[in-house]
């Protein structure tokens, strides 16, 4: 009988491990040939400590506890249950083995039996959610809108399949007498197979210990085939991407500059072989390659995006699947096994044959052209349906670099760096991107600023204040060099900004200087937006500017009011050699409060919530310093029931987006619901009479949003936007 045992049990898995072997190895060729991506292995003992935060303690799934815990579950029960795996294989060659040491302790049977019941919890918790969650039923509601619907049930079906095995063979080992754990009740479940099996008596339960060794072995190498073959492949590249992820906090902040062949490209000499952000699939460097192939289409990322969530085509899952599937539909011909067509093909010729892919949904570009086709070699990465493009430029142009997705994903897929990365080969190479930001970016090129406002009325903002605003060069010295920004010197809301924080720096006896008219605009538009060139330009000439402004100082403090300028400040100019020290406006502010150098005395009525800009919050992780100032303005003073600090709903990391980041602000919105117009309306849901932000481009989108709520006679005339540091001043003040 033993002979048997070995050679469907060794045999099947010689079988399956080839299979799959060949798999890895295609993969492996394939994610290999992309561009290179220094410094993704760098500081090592950092990178395991992510990956035992985020893998083993799987840190990022449980933010969402519900499915979170369903899928930590099932992942330990898969490494408790290696264990068992152990125990298959060994008993295929002796039906008594056990692992040596520790194979016959009871609390090691207890482990292996309490997991495996839980990831059966965890199944039925899956499939719960599935069938809640079916696109069938909700749509795009679904964040399973788009996914591989069918693939997941089998998978589902797969791992029942592993842990029904498992107890059917574990109950016979009982019943048998080759257990190694005996039969205590310690290995609980296996106990309550043996008891439901024993009737069925000795010689039975010997065929089903048979079996079913053989048929747990058996299920574990089609799953480990399914694996690699489809999208769970997850499973096997996660801890990898993890790993090699951008920072280790999360992949947001500062943008990588654009990488050709590994190094930066210098744009004031570019190599004649340099290419300008991602214009084809194989221009991605192998860690994208790798994230495309990560994503587990869970679609928590098309979940907080502000774009889904307002009925425009852009998904962050749908833009990495369809990068995934045209990647591998593309692979022979990138790997050489089929050879490319010539020039001489008609692209729009073999795009007439095309049809869609069963899983297609509108919104997603790479099912215009399904499979390895040779339409696939030819056709645009970025293009219209026409074309056969694989992402849409409307889904392209639509992401407001939010980061929403980039803060949800479990696996650290990229995807902002993604998107950037295609726009600036459009902007750049193929000069294609929306007319109407066309204006901003002549603005910036000319003007310094987005709005084309004169240059030299910069300073403008100080006339009738009742201090001195010292400009640098002006005063002996100064600790912050206070960064205006061009919102805050040209847009009236803004200006009011600029105004309180530099009374109440002045109140507090803040030392610190402007740069007046040799402020120009940072470039975070530009960059947003693709165009690496005009930022690369405007950043050398702020660099230049502010290293004269500091001299020989080593540390150089900058307090900006605007979250894109504090974001490029902090996090891009170093790129460039320029390390500052950057403060926003409201962590300045909640320092001089909380060290009594600034007092607010009058309460704010009327209840007050506070909008995270995605660009202090998200991308660096300011969330507390505007939260504390409001505490300071509201609770202290409340009388009145409503005067309080309220959330919105939501908040934070989940904070959503008002819709002017990623150079939005200068593109029309056609598509959709207007994303301020659905922040504005849960702010107005708070019932909170003002809606505090900190960013000058929050400021304009929602308060362009409550005015249309207020013409429409849906929000109340009192409510209002401000900034944190009016709401302060005007506590400061005593309310005036
Ligand atoms: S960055 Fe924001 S808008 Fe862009 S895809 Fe991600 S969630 Fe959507
Ligand atoms: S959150 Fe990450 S893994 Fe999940 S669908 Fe989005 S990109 Fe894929």
């Amino acid at each position: 009988m033993m002979w048997w045992r070995l050679i469907i049990g060794l045999g099947g898995s010689a079988i399956a491990l080839a299979i799959a072997g060949r798999r890895v190895w295609w993969l492996y060729k394939l994610i290999s040939s992309g561009q290179p991506a220094p410094g993704r292995i760098a500081d090592i003992p950092q990178r395991l400590m992510t990956e035992l935060r985020e893998v083993i303690g799987q840190q990022r799934l449980l933010r969402w506890s519900v499915p979170g815990f369903a899928h930590a579950f099932t992942f330990w029960g898969f490494l408790v249950l290696g264990l068992t795996i152990v125990e298959a294989y060994g008993a295929v060659f002796d039906k008594d083995f056990h692992i040596p040491l520790i194979g016959r302790w009871a609390v090691v049977g207890f482990l292996e039996d309490f997991f495996a019941v839980a990831v059966l919890a965890g199944l039925a918790t899956f499939a719960v959610l599935r069938r809640r969650q079916d696109p069938a039923k909700i749509e795009r509601s679904s964040r399973f809108y788009g996914s591989h619907i069918g693939a997941a049930w089998q998978i589902l079906g797969m791992i029942f399949l592993v842990i029904l095995t498992l107890l059917l063979y574990r109950g016979a080992q009982i019943n048998t007498g080759v257990f190694p754990f005996g039969d205590s009740w310690w290995a609980f479940a296996s106990m309550a197979t043996a008891k439901v099996l024993a009737p069925l008596g000795h010689g039975a339960n010997e065929a089903i210990e048979t079996i079913f060794v053989l048929a747990q072995i058996l299920v574990i190498m089609v799953f480990l085939v399914i694996v690699v073959y489809s999208k769970h492949l997850h499973i096997a590249l996660a801890p990898i991407n993890v790993l090699t992820k951008r920072d280790q906090v999360v992949a947001l902040g500062g943008l990588p500059p654009i990488m050709s062949g590994g190094k930066p490209v210098n744009f004031e000499d570019p190599g004649e072989d340099d290419v300008f952000g991602k214009g084809k699939i194989e221009d991605f460097t192998w860690k994208g390659m790798l994230d495309f192939a990560t994503c587990t289409e869970c679609g928590r990322c098309q979940s907080q995006c502000p774009a889904w969530n307002t009925g425009k085509p852009l998904s962050p899952k749908l833009v990495i699947m369809d990068l995934r599937d045209h990647l591998f539909a593309k692979a022979p011909y990138l790997l050489g096994e089929t050879a490319k067509p010539g020039p001489e093909v008609d692209l729009k010729a073999l795009l007439r044959e095309t049809h869609r892919d069963e899983h297609s949904v509108p919104e997603a570009g790479y099912p215009r052209v399904p499979g390895s086709v040779p339409a696939q070699a030819l056709r645009p990465l970025v293009g219209t349906a026409e074309e056969g493009g694989v992402i849409d430029p409307d889904v392209l142009w639509s992401c407001t670099t939010c980061g929403a997705c980039v803060e949800q994903c479990p696996v650290d897929i990229e995807h902002v760096d993604h998107i950037v990365d295609m726009r600036r080969y459009q902007v750049l190479v193929e000069s294609n991107f929306p007319a109407e930001a066309g204006v901003m970016l002549r603005n910036l090129e000319t003007k310094g600023n987005p709005w084309g406002a004169p240059p030299n009325t910069r300073a403008d903002w100080t006339k009738g204040l009742d201090f001195p605003v010292p400009r640098v060069g002006e005063v002996e010295d100064f600790e912050y060099l206070f960064w205006v920004g061009c919102a805050g010197a040209f847009d009236d809301g803004a200006k009011k900004t600029t105004r309180a924080v530099a009374t109440l720096l002045h109140e507090a006896g803040v030392s610190f200087a402007v740069l007046g008219e040799g402020e120009t605009c940072t470039g975070d538009p530009a960059r947003r937006m693709g165009n690496e060139f005009v930022y690369q330009m405007l950043a050398a000439q702020n660099v230049e500017t502010i290293n004269e402004a500091f001299g020989d100082r080593v540390t150089k403090k900058v307090v900006a009011t605007c979250p894109h300028c504090f974001n490029t400040l902090a996090n891009e100019y170093r790129q460039l050699g320029l390390d500052l020290e950057v403060i926003h406006h409201t962590q300045l502010l909640a320092q001089l409060v909380a060290s009594g150098r600034l007092k607010p005395v009058s309460p704010v009525e009327g209840g007050v919530t506070y909008h995270d800009p995605c660009y202090l919050g998200r991308h660096n992780r300011v969330f507390s310093p505007p939260r504390e100032l409001l505490a300071t303005v509201t609770v202290d003073g409340a009388t009145a029931e409503g005067d309080g600090f309220v959330e919105m709903g939501r908040f934070a990391e989940r904070s959503f987006c008002c819709g002017a980041g990623g150079a939005r602000m200068w593109m029309e919105e056609r598509i959709g619901k207007r994303i301020n117009v659905e922040r504005v309306e849960e702010a107005l849901g708070t019932g909170a009479k003002t809606i505090a932000a900190a960013c000058p481009f929050c400021l304009t989108m929602l308060g362009d949003g409550l005015t249309q709520k207020k013409s429409a006679g849906e929000a109340q005339a009192e409510v209002e936007v401000v900034d944190v540091a009016t709401v302060l001043l005007r506590s400061v003040r005593g309310g005036a």
